[in-house]
């Protein structure tokens, strides 16, 4: 069984770096494999939607996203591993929703996003994959590609203001 990985936390440098692309060759070795094994398994541990490399450390352009349905209601998605992906388009409406991020526990805010991406990425066979989302599934895909490019979910908020605990964030929003 894959372990579990240690997750850098903000301040770590790593999730400020523009992370390098990963080469055809990588994706055929036991490391890869392995590597995409653990990642998934952190990300289920810490109940995680998304994690992308440089949230365990490694500055490459790797992410495992997965979406369960008991999350915020919506259908089941994933696990989905992407490699080198980046955001070919951005629908010009956007929503705003809360995030929070395994990299900083405790904590969640309001970022707008997009509401509909088309994203390309490389898949684990190495085939160039092209894909549509929409809702939480693009915000889930908007929010790890920026982790490969050094850029954090408070970065992309326009009001500090809309920065709360979880612990209020469930009081309040989620009407726990
Ligand atoms: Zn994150």
């Amino acid at each position: 069984m894959a372990k579990t990985l240690s997750r850098t936390e903000f301040g770590n440098p790593v999730l400020r770096m523009k992370a390098r692309s990963v080469t055809q060759a990588f994706l055929k070795t036991p490391q890869f494999k392995a590597l995409e094994k653990a990642m998934l398994r952190t990300m289920r541990s810490a109940d995680g939607v998304g994690l992308a490399a440089p949230q365990i450390g490694l500055p490459v352009r790797i992410a495992v996203m997965e979406l369960h349905p008991a999350k915020k209601g919506g259908r089941k998605k994933g696990p989905l591993t992407l490699v080198n992906p980046r955001i070919i388009s951005y629908s010009k409406e956007r929503k705003n929703d809360w995030e929070g991020c395994l990299s900083c526990r405790g904590i969640r805010g309001l970022v707008p996003r997009a509401k509909d991406i088309i994203v390309a990425y490389t898949d684990t066979s190495g085939k160039k994959r092209t894909e549509k989302a929409s809702g939480l599934w693009a915000r889930i895909f908007q929010h790890e590609i920026d982790h490969l490019d050094g850029t954090v979910y408070v970065d992309r908020m326009p009001d500090m203001r809309h920065l709360m605990t979880t612990r209020e964030y469930k009081k309040r929003i989620l009407k726990l």
